[in-house]
């Protein structure tokens, strides 16, 4: 028999169920990918480059198996069903509203044809539907949620790449025919500099953080230390899975215990991960619409020219305009930098939570649906758990706390690069002596702040207040 696998966002040979349940069937396997182009949230200017590459491994991988389609998934499976005969198609689930809604569609239209389809969870602990409060609802609050998960948690062992995989050989389309990697201008050198896509690249991440996990919980917040795993892109492609990560840290923490509380607070992380899907799925209308109703008509501002200098690092507030930088350079920003040039733009500058979500989106190598929307809406203030609508990150603060010796600041924005310590975070206060003898001449080679923060928070407040008191969502 022959088996169609559908890869998608599980990049990977190991741990992969539907591609074992091709081998458990002993069928000849035909492995493929389809670039779909429909639906409101195709792969970002970033993501695309990464997928470019992930998808160049796994093929290699797959001794150059791989089929690749560009379009609609249906008449595409139907034809490629129709010249290979094949009788079952298996794929892992994903959980964003539209490919739900593209995958049910898909099983209906292949099982009323009489080919046998499967689908696996590969890329989460627990499936979103698993996982209830004691009224069985869906979980709106971190804590609870990560604690009912690790209740309950008895995680499967990840499986062997499958021995005796019987590939159907013959592909030939030209994975550069789906168009995804930038060419006119080529904008990719800081992603090449900084990445290794694959499934590869993955496990050597992996191994490495696990070699420097201790100090974690203390670390994770200083943006100049490589103290987190950097693994996000690989897992918003599933070139690891989570299952992976949750095994290998328990055996770290079997074979030292002092990691625990290292060990521990990595894996909540991987718990927020979790929670944004258990969201996702429970609230298709994450990615547009603010989860607490209060938010519905909140006067966001329309200022094209406000965005653009956040979105290319030219605020003035040094910490902002390094995170900017890093994100446009890398395609990835530190997760405390992240929650601070997000509050700066829907505080700060009042331009709407969606518009720095599509930026993210566009620009982020590690862009998932779940993580950025929920992120997004958390850092807002409207979205589940949200940080209280009063918490308005000050970026200079921020800065002296998490990058005190402002090296982060430096590394991003080196026209900064001779300023001292006490400024770095707020140049505009040193004197004329300093600024020139720093070689920065503010309004010229440095902006000054875009706005006065204390005043733009004053704003905020002021507009969150009015805000009606509900908070039914
Ligand atoms: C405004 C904003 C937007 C974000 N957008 C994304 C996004 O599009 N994709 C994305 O993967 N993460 C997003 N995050 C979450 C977080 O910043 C990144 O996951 C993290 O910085 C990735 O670096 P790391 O792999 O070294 O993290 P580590 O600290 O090593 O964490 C391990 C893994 O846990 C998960 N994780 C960590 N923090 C979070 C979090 N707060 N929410 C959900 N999952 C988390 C990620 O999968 C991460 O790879 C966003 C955060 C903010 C504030």
């Amino acid at each position: 028999m022959k088996c169609i696998v559908w890869f998608r966002k599980d990049l990977r040979l190991t741990d992969n169920p539907a591609l074992q349940e091709a081998v458990r069937l002993k069928a000849q396997i035909i492995p493929i990918f389809i670039l779909e182009n429909s639906g409101p949230w195709q792969p970002g200017g970033a993501s695309r480059w990464w997928l470019h590459h992930s998808l160049h491994q796994l093929n290699s991988a797959l001794n150059n198996s791989m089929h690749f389609y560009q379009g609609d998934p249906l008449p595409i499976l139907l034809e490629l069903i129709k010249q290979t005969q094949a009788t079952a198609v298996v794929w892992n689930r994903r959980y964003g509203p539209e490919e739900i809604a593209v995958d049910t569609r898909i099983k209906t239209e292949l099982e009323a044809r009489g080919i046998g389809v499967k689908s696996f969870n590969s890329h989460l602990l627990f499936e979103p539907w698993e996982i209830q409060n004691n009224q069985g609802k869906f979980f709106q609050v971190f804590t609870p949620f990560w604690k009912k998960c690790l209740a309950r948690a008895r995680i499967e062992p990840p499986l062997p790449i499958p021995a005796n995989m019987q590939l159907m050989s013959g592909a030939t389309f030209d994975l550069k025919k789906l168009g995804l990697l930038p060419t006119k201008p080529d904008w990719a050198s800081g992603l090449r500099q900084t990445w290794t896509p694959g499934e590869v690249g993955a496990q050597q991440k992996l191994a490495n953080f696990i070699s420097r996990i201790a100090g974690y919980k203390q670390n994770r917040n200083y943006p100049a230390q490589q103290a987190t795993s950097l693994l996000s892109p690989h897992l918003a492609w599933g070139e690891i899975s989570v299952r992976q990560l949750w095994h290998a840290i328990h055996t770290q923490i079997r074979l030292y215990p002092v990691l625990e509380q290292d060990a521990l607070n990595f894996l909540s992380e991987i718990g927020w991960r979790e929670f944004s899907y258990h969201l996702l799925y429970h609230v298709p209308t994450l990615p547009t619409h603010p989860l607490r109703q209060q938010f519905a008509n909140f006067p966001w501002q329309q200022d094209e020219n406000a965005l653009r200098k956040w979105s290319q690092g030219q605020t003035g507030y040094p910490i902002i305009d390094a995170g900017m930088r890093e994100l446009w350079h890398t395609g990835y920003m530190h997760n405390r930098v992240r929650m601070i040039v997000a509050s700066f733009l829907v505080k700060d500058l009042l331009l709407s939570w969606q518009q720095g979500e599509a930026w993210f989106w566009d620009t982020l190598v590690d862009a998932d649906l779940a993580n950025n929307s929920a992120s997004w809406q958390w850092v807002a203030g409207c979205g589940a758990d949200a940080a209280p609508y009063f918490r308005v990150f000050n970026p200079v603060l921020q800065g002296e706390k998490f990058d005190p010796e402002g090296e982060y600041v430096k590394r991003w924005v080196p026209e900064l690069d001779l300023l001292s310590a006490d400024y770095i975070h707020k140049p505009w206060q040193a004197s004329a002596i300093k600024l020139k003898g720093a070689g920065i001449e503010l309004g010229v080679t440095y902006p000054f702040p875009m706005v006065d923060h204390e005043k733009a928070r004053h704003r905020a407040l002021e507009i969150y207040q009015e805000l009606p008191r509900s908070t039914s969502s």
